[in-house]
């Protein structure tokens, strides 16, 4: 149960990936961002990245980071969001929380687990699949948690649930620090 835990932990939780400090990140060593699409850069479902999102992606990309996508979505009927994302790898029907999809990115990316960061609004997919492949994770608010999947509604009140029992078995601090001491 503990092992379960720790694995459904992120590393950090932050109310959007605007709130992200990437500066710390690239300080602490990482090189890689795979960001979840739906509720974590758009709504989800979108057929366009919002402008800011497009706008803070390509300044990650410019700062150096190798930047990458995993969704558990098809992205079939959204030709235009594609199109958006295609300066970047991006994996469709990635299978999160499976390991191999976050394995095949790093792959892509040409960086290692211990320097990659993933970037998700959910921690049965993007969270738990990333602690196990070995990256470091940052959990963000939904864009807009009325989009949400139907899957994902449900989920919803079982995330609280885990992310309080967390919180309590280990107060939230910035592991991103640690690892900064470390270096
Ligand atoms: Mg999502």
């Amino acid at each position: 149960m503990k092992r379960l835990l720790n694995s459904l932990c992120p590393d950090e939780i932050r109310p959007s990936i605007y709130a992200i400090d990437y500066e710390r990140l690239w300080d602490a060593g990482y090189r890689a961002l795979i960001f979840d699409i739906d509720n974590t850069l758009g709504e989800w479902g979108c057929r366009v990245l919002p402008e800011p999102a497009q706008t803070l992606l390509r300044e990650l990309h410019a700062r150096g980071f190798a930047v990458g996508f995993l969704s558990n979505d098809g992205g079939t009927n959204r030709p235009q969001l594609r199109e958006g994302l295609s300066l970047w790898p991006a994996l469709w029907r990635a299978g999160k929380p499976r390991t191999r999809g976050y394995k095949n990115m790093l792959a892509l990316l040409k960086t290692q687990e211990t320097e990659t960061v993933m970037i998700g609004d959910q921690l049965f997919t993007d969270i738990w699949g990333a602690k196990r492949a070995g990256l470091y994770a940052i959990l963000v608010a939904p864009v807009s948690p009325a989009s949400d999947s139907l899957p994902a509604k449900l989920r919803r009140p079982l995330e609280r649930l885990v992310l309080q029992l967390l919180s309590r078995e280990n107060p939230p601090h910035d592991h991103a620090d640690d690892r900064q001491e470390k270096h």
